[in-house]
């Protein structure tokens, strides 16, 4: 795909190079037949039997002749158009033989067996071949088990790759729109990092790149260098969790040297979630030790380095929810890039991407794929162009059609459906109108943070999709009337699965556990309940209440306050809940049209909705 692309192992003992084994043996049998044959008997030499030898001496063919211990060689006189040749018997006892050669007079040599070549040809040498053959044969098996001794730097498969050109540029990676928006800084700043040295201006260090698996974070990184035009530095994180003491640590510095010496450049760390898990609390915990090393250097490295030479760090993790906070902090990786699942549009953009280079047949229509592969990510949608090609191919057609893509849609479902749910019809339809329901109750109240997107695409592991609310202002303090919109827009969700299926699904049970929680809050903490008063039932402040999900520590509670307080949740989840279900039925029409458009889109920006919803809120939100 690149037109020039070098590929480095930076250690020479990576294993990379044994893939060339069967040439290596080839290469070494050649050596050892040139040896044996030029340069112990220079020429080509003809073995004869004895009896011909004497024959040739016999005639006078030969010029000179060469005895050695167990071997005759005579040397013919040169021919016309023919040159010398050489002739090689094993000797017989010929007591005649050098009263004959001096008759004829032929010059004649005697030769003593060598012992050092003698030795080193028949012994040394096959031991040599055997020898890199046994490396190469651990070079290639290794790399699973721990503890091999020494062996376990030769089998290491952590690799450093250096890309002088990545090839890869920004309309290859399709779909993540966002992402390429915020990453153009940074190809501004390595095109120039002059200009922003002048400038003054700040530069991230580290940019994480978070996502689930196959959605293009390796692609973006590779963009952002080839945009650049700078060389792209990669490691995987998880190689080094396997590695002999030390190693990983060492390859960490090397990497960092070498990028240094190449800046502006950009260094790549794939999976580094398995390398910056959170560190384990005792430090004897052994197994995690070189993990632990490892990260410890690439923090060092990190900070010891001056993002004004033009070197950025670029890595990519699924879940940031389990690295090391020190990996997170200012300075450190600090500028995180949301790579999520495709929506509709972009994965027909993606689909188009790679179909640039396949012939597809009149009736292959991409935008129809694209509506049949909801929650695919770019790895997928590359996997199916990838698989239909091969379908047309091995069906002799010379166009890919719709058939085939069809088919590899199946197949590549098959697939992911060990792996992971993919959603049906009637689930999508579901996950719609709760989301609907959420974004509609939002729009409605006075009090309640604006939407700022509403989706269908699963996020996460657990999200099967979501309703992203953005609050107007920094908040500190919230008030009751606030709050109990908050409230409400929790219970959005399901309430518009009950009002359009008539019962509800396992999806809201989140919504539930947080509305719960904030209720909760709302009575015991911030005294805001009318029947038990202004009082705190807690023995401390919660420390945030924007934050629900950890339960607060219960205080020593008499009976009946506990079960007042239950009450009192109760009824506030209660209002709530009545609350959405009105704002929905009397706005029933707009929850099926915005659930349409979800369910076509897959994702509605808040403008789009406000726009569908027409009407202003009644009091906006200060
Ligand atoms: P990640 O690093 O997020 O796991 P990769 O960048 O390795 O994903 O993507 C794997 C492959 O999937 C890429 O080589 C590319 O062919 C395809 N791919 C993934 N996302 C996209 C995208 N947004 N646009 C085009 N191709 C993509
Ligand atoms: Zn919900």
């Amino acid at each position: 795909m690149p037109p020039e692309k070098e590929k480095t192992p930076a250690p020479p003992f990576g294993g990379e190079q044994f893939r060339q084994l069967p040439w290596l043996m080839l290469a070494m049998v050649i050596l050892l037949w040139v040896i044996g044959s030029y340069i112990i008997a220079p020429g080509y030499v003809k073995a004869i039997p004895y009896s011909d030898f004497k024959g040739m001496v016999q005639q006078g063919a030969l010029e000179e002749v060469v005895i050695a211990p167990e071997k005759v060689r005579g040397i013919t006189k040169a021919k016309e158009g023919e040159g010398r040749l050489t002739y090689e018997a094993v000797k017989v006892e010929d007591p005649d033989l050098i009263k004959e050669l001096d008759a004829k007079g032929i010059r004649y040599t005697g030769e003593t067996a060598n012992p050092w070549l003698y030795f080193i040809l028949s012994w040394v040498l096959p031991l040599l071949v055997l020898y890199f053959i046994w490396r190469a044969i651990i070079g290639r098996a290794g790399g699973g088990a721990t503890g091999g001794g020494l062996m376990a730097i030769g089998r290491s498969k952590a690799k450093v790759y250096m890309e002088k050109q990545t090839g890869v540029t920004f309309d290859d990676v399709a779909g993540v729109d966002e992402a390429k928006e915020e990453l153009r800084e940074i190809i501004d700043f390595l095109r120039e990092p002059e200009k922003y040295r002048r400038l003054g201006g700040k530069i991230p260090k580290g940019v994480l790149l978070v996502g689930p698996p196959g959605t293009g974070k390796t692609m973006l990184a590779k963009a952002v260098a080839g945009e650049a035009k700078v060389p792209f530095f990669s490691m995987s994180g998880s190689e080094f969790v396997e590695m002999f003491v030390g190693v990983g640590a060492a390859r960490v510095r090397d990497l960092f040297a070498q990028a240094q010496a190449q800046a502006p450049c950009i260094i790549f760390i794939d999976e580094l979630d398995a390398m910056g898990k959170v560190r384990s609390v005792s430090p004897v915990a052994g197994g995690h030790e070189e993990r632990e090393h490892t990260l410890q250097q690439l923090l060092v490295e990190m900070d010891g380095f001056d993002t004004r030479k033009g070197v950025i760090i670029m890595a990519a993790t699924n879940p940031p929810e389990i690295l090391d906070p020190a990996l997170l902090r200012p300075g450190r990786f600090d500028r995180h890039i949301l790579v999520d699942r495709p929506d509709i549009r972009g994965r027909e953009d993606i689909l188009r991407v790679h179909c640039k280079n396949i012939k597809l047949a009149a009736d292959a229509d991409l935008k129809l794929l694209a509506a049949r592969t909801p929650g695919f990510a770019g790895a997928d949608l590359a996997n199916i162009v990838n698989e239909a090609a091969l379908l047309a191919a091995r069906r002799g057609k010379d166009a890919v059609d719709m058939n085939d893509f069809e088919e590899a849609i199946n197949r590549i479902i098959a697939g992911l459906e060990k792996k992971r749910r993919v959603m049906n019809k009637h689930e999508q339809e579901i996950v719609a109108y709760h989301e609907s329901g959420h974004a509609l109750v939002a729009e409605s109240l006075p009090h309640a943070d604006r939407v700022y997107r509403i989706s269908i695409i699963p996020r996460g592991i657990a999200a099967l999709g979501y309703t992203l609310q953005l609050p107007t202002q920094d908040r500190y303090l919230m008030t009751r009337a606030e709050l109990l919109d908050r409230l409400t827009v929790l219970l959005g969700g399901r309430t518009a699965e009950e009002l359009v299926f008539n019962e509800v699904s396992t999806g809201a049970q989140d919504d539930l556990a947080k509305a719960t929680d904030m209720a909760r809050s709302m009575v015991t903490a911030y005294g805001m309940s009318e029947k038990l008063g202004p009082m705190t039932y807690e023995p401390g402040r919660r420390p945030l209440f924007l934050e629900p999900g950890m339960a607060a520590p219960r205080a020593e509670l008499s009976e009946e306050t506990a079960r007042e307080i239950d009450c009192e949740v109760r009824a506030l989840i209660n209002k709530a809940h009545q609350r959405a279900e009105k704002i929905l039925s009397t706005r029933r029409d707009i929850l099926e049209t915005l659930t349409r458009i979800l369910l076509e889109k897959e994702t509605v920006e808040g403008d789009e909705l406000r726009a569908l919803i027409g009407a202003p809120r009644a009091t906006e939100a200060k």
